[in-house]
């Protein structure tokens, strides 16, 4: 069956081979004569899938025994949150490089919990870029910097990590997660809605360097704290047994892909054929970011004028191609290129664009 192709910023597109698994032993889960979605998340059956999901992850990953595989719940937005209560002790500040619509949130939420303050921002700029690699210089109590690794509405990301002279990185991840191998060195935790391009919403994935987690308070209620999950292997209380179980069979469908190196060509040979039709458009299309932060997962563009814009969002969908409105701080058009977004797909939508200006370059 070919459906649309979508370019949704999330929920988003997930491999069909995960879906179609999910469906065939939906009713019968692997011969226990009862769904998944029926079965104790105490039972064997679970705790097997439940452990397979996270050494699927370790192994995509490539993480050694200094880092601790979490499921959590509240999606990215509990993380900004719960990132500082753990991690950041009271005569420390956490300091946040703002690069987007996703940071401006993370730092908002952290300056909730505690001293957290802004020391590289885009705003000025619309978001136009990230900071490069000698640019950002941390203060001595700082406890940690964050960053948004991949922005989502503004479509830049960090090819690197910036150097922050030993201080623990703490990334949100939550739209470039398993869309490129990483070195794990510079962080102290990394987290990661699912529903970019890991699985379905409902669950988070958190990876965290388990020598940070002791110094989270032990008043820390139980649900908030990264050692208390860690300590329960994220069986503290009932997980999302089902959002777990499809981000298994999306890490399998990945490692018989070839694994985060061979997704990340693919994802390269993606964005490249959309921003070279960006570039080769005469100035029709006109890219947000700047070329050297450009996202290979999230390609933002404009067009002449809103109308055009507009016009572009309707046609394109007509057309069978959903999901490529651009965020509304941001305007203009958004394709988000997650994992599962294929080369056909974006092949169609390059062939969109070029007919496209071809029919209404003279509204321009
Ligand atoms: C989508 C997204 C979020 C929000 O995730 P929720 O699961 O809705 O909290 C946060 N950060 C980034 C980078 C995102 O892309």
């Amino acid at each position: 069956m070919s459906g649309p192709h979508n370019f949704n910023p999330g929920p988003a597109a997930l491999p069909s081979s995960a879906l179609e698994q999910a469906q065939a032993e939906l009713l019968d889960f692997q011969g226990t004569g009862i769904s998944i979605l029926e079965t104790s998340h105490r039972s064997p059956t679970y705790e097997r899938l439940h452990n397979e999901a996270i050494e699927r992850l370790r192994r995509l990953l490539g993480l050694d025994e200094s880092f601790t595989v979490l499921f959590m719940g509240g999606g990215a937005r509990a993380q900004f949150a719960l990132a500082p209560m753990n991690l950041l002790g009271p005569d420390q500040a956490a300091e946040h490089i703002v690069t987007g619509k996703w940071s401006e949130v993370a730092l908002e939420q952290a300056q909730k919990v505690g001293c957290a303050r802004e020391i590289w921002s885009s705003t000025a700029t619309g978001h136009d870029r990230v900071p490069g690699p000698s640019e950002i210089e941390p203060s001595p109590d700082a406890a940690y910097v964050h960053l948004t690794s991949n922005n989502t509405t503004s479509g830049t990301r960090f090819a690197e990590p910036p150097a922050v002279d030993g201080i623990p990185l703490v990334a949100d991840m939550t739209s470039d997660l398993l869309t490129r191998p990483l070195d794990l060195d510079p962080y102290g935790l990394i987290y990661a809605s699912a529903q970019k391009n890991a699985g379905p919403a409902g669950v988070t994935i958190v990876v965290a360097r388990t020598s940070l987690l002791d110094r989270a308070s032990t008043e820390l209620p139980d649900m908030f704290s990264y050692a208390a999950m860690h300590q329960k292997n994220s069986l503290l209380n009932t997980p999302p047994v089902f959002a777990i179980y499809l981000v298994s069979l999306v890490a399998a469908h990945l490692e018989a892909e070839g694994g985060l190196v061979a997704q990340e060509q693919r994802n390269a040979r993606k964005a490249e054929l959309v921003y070279d039709a960006i570039d080769a458009s005469n100035g029709f299309y006109r890219g947000h970011a700047q070329p050297e932060s450009r996202s290979p997962i999230n390609v933002t563009f404009r067009l002449p004028t809103e109308e055009l814009e507009s016009r572009f969002v309707t046609e394109s969908a007509e057309a069978g191609l959903i999901g490529l409105k651009g965020y509304k701080t941001i305007g203009g058009i958004r394709a988000s290129l997650y994992n599962a977004v294929s080369l056909a797909d974006v092949q169609a939508l390059v062939e969109f664009m070029d007919d496209f200006q071809r029919r209404h370059r003279a509204e321009a």
